[in-house]
């Protein structure tokens, strides 16, 4: 049945070709660091669009701009800090590109999106001077504390510029976590472009579309995530700011991603790696240049919802008390588009002391200390960053003292005894 759907407002953000091909329509969401404080309880809270269209000529996979950036970043609430093996992850990567560069206390180090400064403190304890661009000032502030130099501003062109000008320029460009958020690709690639030495190089990391659709992880797509990257878009995109991606990891974060390593189009000095051409060619072969691929992902979006959905309703049926653990972004998404409110899930919990207290945006579900849990002795424990769940699985191992089990939403509903 042909149904009227949303018209985009915009065209695609980087080639600006206009958008006309749904890559799966998540309904209206609220923004999901929007944790609701126990006051505003009774109060109106704001729904967007949440939907995600991909462009045809350049296979940007990318969400409509609903919200501007400046209204999700500048108090946010994700501390990177929080979570074990993010830092585990950031010390891995100091440890293999300090020695890969020959990065020394000459060189200069900039992260973007720095947040409080977990990546960067790494290299100030080995010498080496850094810079952090962070636009969250709460989160900044933390940076700063420990020791780090922290700039509190969005990262563009012009904060390149004025860098450059003050001969800042890098000899390495960090960027974990900040791709998907950025609300004008253009201008922030070229903005690395401006900011890097002749020889130096960038590496960014962010979440593998290919991943993404393969398992299932429409709870990544969320208001503060503005695109979604294969290695094909990204290349595209550097290559039209005068950048080569040279080499490409395929590393485990977020459910799968890349990071990619760009130098100037002209600087010989890094060649192409087979690495990277084998990956670019495994995309094409997947179908990620053909439209097609793209359009069977709603489909398998409300398939692995009714299948959680069916879980969640013969576990309550059986008496079952359920209990989530975590309080991510892609929980909300999650929870929103499948409707699961406290109906299912009686409370979740959280490390992160800034959310405790508060209650999960749209669903309302409280979020509590973490050792409620030992207290109310769920049945289930639904883990809802499941990208932590081997982590989490072996912290809360204690749940199985009284038979609870886990449960993990993504790619399909698990149990794990
Ligand atoms: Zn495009």
């Amino acid at each position: 049945m042909e149904v009227a759907t949303r018209k985009p407002k915009r065209g695609c953000m980087f080639c600006g070709t206009k958008l006309h091909h749904t890559l799966v329509d998540l309904g209206m969401s609220p923004l999901c660091e929007s944790y609701v404080s126990e006051d505003k309880l009774n109060q109106m809270e704001p729904f967007y669009p949440l939907h995600a269209y991909v462009c045809e000529k350049c296979f940007l996979v990318q969400l409509d701009e609903y919200v501007s950036a400046a209204d999700i970043f500048t108090e946010y609430a994700y501390f990177s800090s929080y979570a074990d093996s993010w830092v585990q992850h950031m010390k891995n990567y100091t440890d293999m590109i300090v020695p890969r560069l020959g990065l020394t206390k000459d060189s200069f180090v900039v992260e973007v999106a720095s947040n409080d400064g977990y990546l960067l403190q790494h290299f100030v304890n080995r010498g080496i001077p850094v810079l952090g661009i962070e636009p969250a000032a709460n989160v900044a502030k933390v940076a700063v504390e420990k020791g780090i130099p922290t700039l509190v501003r969005f990262f563009g062109c012009d904060t390149a510029k004025e860098l450059a000008a003050e001969k800042k320029q890098a000899d390495l460009i960090a960027g974990a976590n900040v791709l998907a958020q950025v609300p004008d690709v253009n201008d922030f690639v070229k903005g690395l472009e401006i900011l890097l030495k002749a020889k130096g190089v960038i590496t960014i990391e962010f979440p593998h579309l290919m991943r993404l659709m393969e398992e299932n992880q429409f709870d990544t797509i969320y208001h503060e995530h503005f695109s979604y990257f294969s290695l094909i878009s990204a290349e595209k995109i550097f290559e039209a700011h005068g950048l080569t991606i040279f080499d490409v990891d395929e590393i485990p974060t977020h459910g799968g991603s890349l990071r990619i390593y760009a130098r100037h189009a002209g600087d010989a000095s890094h060649p192409v790696t087979p690495k990277l051409t084998e990956l670019h060619d495994r995309e094409i072969k997947a179908g990620f240049m053909r439209l097609d691929r793209y359009s069977t992902f709603t489909e398998q979006v409300n398939e692995t919802k009714r299948k959680l959905l069916e879980f969640l309703i013969s576990a309550k049926r059986e008496g079952k008390s359920i209990a989530g653990y975590g309080a991510p972004g892609k929980g909300n998404t999650l929870l929103n588009f499948c409707g699961i409110r406290t109906d299912f899930i009686d409370y979740t919990v959280d490390r992160n002391t800034y959310k405790q207290g508060k209650f999960l945006p749209g669903t309302h579900i409280p979020i509590l200390t973490p050792d409620t849990i030992r207290k109310t002795k769920p049945d289930y424990l639904f883990i809802l960053p499941w990208n932590f769940k081997d982590e989490i699985m072996e912290q809360q191992a204690y749940i199985r003292e009284w038979g609870g089990k886990f449960v993990v939403p993504i790619p399909e509903v698990k149990v794990f005894e």
